[in-house]
Order: C-alpha cells, then sequence, then structure tokens
C-alpha cells in the first residue's frame, strides 16, 4: 500500500533555540504569504515525516546498511478474474472473498503487493508494488517496462494483470531505509514515524507502531503534567519502542534472503506473525508499551543483550548540534503540545 502522507517537501519550520530540561523551544514557521511566526512550545514532537527535521537538526540519523529500493503504482480499469490464474496451494475459503485480501508474491530478494482498493472515481482500483532489496537483487526498477520485465519470468499473472488495465499513478524510492539513533528526550522532544525510521511495508504496521508512540509520548507528557520526574520513564520508553522497531526491521530486512524459498519464507514468516499477534499486539492492548513497569522489563532484556543501557545523548551534545543561544524561555506561551505537521507549515 502506498505511503499514506504526502510527499513532502524539504525547508519548513527552523528550530531556532532550544529549550533544555524544564525549558521552552522555540520553533520560527513561515506561513502563505511568507511571514514568520514564533512559537514557543515546552514539548516539541517531529511527525514530519521524510523530512526529518529534527533528527537532521541533531545528527540523529543513519542510513541502514542494507538498502531497499521500493517502487509502486496504481492500476485501474484492469481484469480481476486474472488473479483467479494464480497457481495457489490452499484450502477452500468460504467465508470471504480473496480477491479483497492483500496478494504478496515472493521472488528472488523481493516481494510485491497486490492490495484491491476503490476510490471515488474508480470502484475498482489496486495498488501494486515491489520492494527489494539492493543487495540481493541487483535491479533498476524505476519505470512499468522494468517492472514487468523483471517480474516476466517469477510472476507472468501480474504481467498478465497489469497489462490488463491501465496506469493511474506511479511512486518510486531508492535506497530509502533508514533509523534515527533516538526517539524521545525528557528534554522535551520527540520524533515519532518517518521522522524517526522507515518500516519495510510487508506486515503493513507502519501506522501501527505510529499509534504506539503517540500513546508513549501522551503517557510521558500526562506523567510530566501530574508533577513526576520522567527521565528514566523516557529513557526507557526510547529503549522499548527502538527494540520493538529493530526487530521487526531486522527480521524482515533479513527475510528477503529466503524470499526465492517457499517453504523457508513461509515458515518464517507464520513465526514472525504468530510472534506479532501473540506477543506484540497483547503487550500494546495491554498498555504494557506505556507503562512504566511494562518497558522497563524490555528495557533490562535490552541491557542484559548488550551489557549496558543505551545512553541517550548528552544535552550539551545536543545544544551544540543545534547551535543555539539560550532559550527563549518564558517569552511564549501558547499550547503546550506542538505537532509540526497540524500548524500548516511550509
Ligand atoms: C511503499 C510503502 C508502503 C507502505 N504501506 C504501508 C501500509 O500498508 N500500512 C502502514 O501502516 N504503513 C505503510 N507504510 C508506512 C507508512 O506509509 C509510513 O510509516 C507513514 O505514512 C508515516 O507517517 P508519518 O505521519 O510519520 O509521515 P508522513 O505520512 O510522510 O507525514 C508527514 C507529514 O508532514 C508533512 N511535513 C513534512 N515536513 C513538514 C514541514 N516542514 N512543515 C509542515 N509539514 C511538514 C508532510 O507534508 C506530511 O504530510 C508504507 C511505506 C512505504 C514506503
Amino acid at each position: 500500500m502506498p505511503p499514506m502522507g504526502s510527499p513532502s517537501t524539504r525547508g519548513g519550520p527552523s528550530l531556532s533555540s532550544w529549550g533544555g530540561k524544564n525549558r521552552r523551544h522555540q520553533v520560527v514557521i513561515e506561513d502563505d504569504e511568507k511571514r514568520e511566526h514564533k512559537l514557543g512550545c515546552r514539548w516539541l514532537i517531529d511527525a514530519t515525516g521524510r523530512n526529518q527535521m529534527l533528527g537532521r537538526k541533531l545528527g540523529l540519523h543513519q542510513r541502514t546498511q542494507l538498502q531497499k529500493n521500493v517502487y509502486w503504482f496504481r492500476l485501474v480499469d484492469f481484469d480481476p478474474a486474472i488473479l483467479s490464474h494464480i497457481h495457489a496451494i490452499k484450502k477452500e475459503n468460504r467465508s470471504f472473498d480473496s480477491y479483497y485480501c492483500t496478494h504478496h508474491f515472493f521472488g528472488e530478494g523481493s516481494w510485491i503487493w497486490c492490495i484491491p482498493i476503490v476510490s471515488e472515481e474508480h470502484p475498482r482500483m489496486i495498488s501494486i508494488g515491489i520492494t527489494y532489496r539492493t543487495d540481493l537483487c541487483r535491479r533498476e526498477i524505476h519505470t512499468i517496462e522494468q517492472f514487468l520485465y523483471y517480474i516476466a519470468t517469477e510472476h507472468p499473472v501480474v504481467v498478465d494483470l497489469v497489462k490488463s488495465g491501465r496506469l493511474d499513478d506511479t511512486n518510486s524510492y531508492r535506497s530509502y531505509t533508514y533509523e534515527t539513533r533516538q526517539h524521545y528526550s525528557s528534554d522535551g522532544w520527540f520524533i515519532i514515524g518517518d521522522a524517526g525510521d522507515t518500516v519495510d511495508p510487508l506486515y503493513s504496521h507502519g501506522l501501527a507502531l505510529i499509534s504506539m508512540q503517540a500513546q508513549q509520548v501522551g503517557e510521558a507528557i500526562r506523567r510530566e503534567h501530574k508533577g513526576e520526574p520522567i527521565d528514566e520513564f523516557v529513557t526507557d520508553l526510547d529503549i522499548a519502542f527502538t527494540t520493538m522497531h529493530r526487530l521487526a526491521t531486522r527480521e524482515i530486512t533479513s527475510l528477503y534472503e529466503v524470499m526465492h524459498d517457499p517453504l523457508r519464507c513461509h515458515l518464517r514468516m507464520h513465526l514472525a506473525i504468530l510472534l506479532m499477534f501473540r506477543l506484540a499486539v497483547p503487550l500494546i492492548f495491554n498498555e504494557y508499551m506505556w507503562d512504566p513497569i511494562g518497558i522497563k522489563i524490555q528495557s533490562f532484556s535490552e541491557a542484559k543483550r548488550h551489557g549496558s543501557r543505551s545512553r541517550p545523548l548528552e544535552a550539551a551534545d545536543r545544544r551544540r548540534r543545534l547551535g543555539t543561544a539560550q532559550p527563549l524561555g518564558r517569552q511564549l506561551s501558547q499550547g503546550a503540545v506542538t505537532v509540526l505537521p497540524e500548524l500548516r507549515l511550509l
């Protein structure tokens, strides 16, 4: 499925001063008439997606060593009956129409999704995309011709499906994966969603992770409003989120090595889904992922694995990277929480 957000633009707001512990941050934004506005806030939540505003400013991002490319498009006016030509080994399904499921096709270091969708204009539409690890699948797929050429041998049914329809739009990312070294700080900043790390779309878990982050950030703010010290809590939240994100991402990234092998790939996915729905989802639904004891357990197991706790960036180091002068402190006192995209910035 295509990323939910619109393509992001460079530029936008700038962070002109940095609050530090118990102080306020200052953000300068430009409106449609190019007028500058200064906003003060105690909490700064970066949800700027691939613009990665705060992470760039703090020098927190790193590209992952194993990279992936993704190319996707939406198809209309196609013949869905072609999907029934798939030689599938599965039990007869009497409870729902399989057409409406996400169809996955696996190949050498790559996988393809086909997700039926609807729009007002096109009651029959399908999102199709290929994701591949650049070291295992040495292809360049950025046009529909390249896509059809490269999948012809592995997935003839997909080729027939695409040829029966008409392209509505196309999109691609090259070497698109990165991660951040820190997501949350008790200095009052948080990085959520793609502003922090990319996800692999295989299990469509991007928005589920972001929803969990929203709960975690909300809980940290709620606790500080109640007057509780939050330093340790925020560090544990950071470790818990990072652990869950990295576990999922690294498992999927290594799955590409067996994607051409139906048995191993299927077994690994089966185990991963089992873990997801029997462990991760119950931890989230039962609020362990933003409970002080729940996240402490993960924080300890991480410490055991690495021999020490991950150390958040030192505040002084952060300020140096930001190149800020003194915080403006109490000058501006608008809403306590600032979620950047909601400000209708550049
Ligand atoms: C090919 C692909 C398929 C995917 N499929 C799925 C899926 O099926 N299910 C799923 O859950 N996830 C999926 N994901 C992941 C999911 O799309 C992303 O994780 C999610 O969209 C990230 O949301 P976000 O709000 O962090 O970023 P975005 O959706 O990118 O939103 C960021 C917003 O901030 C705005 N912005 C940026 N800079 C500024 C600025 N300076 N000022 C103001 N506004 C700004 C942007 O315009 C944008 O609207 C997929 C990802 C990819 C690459």
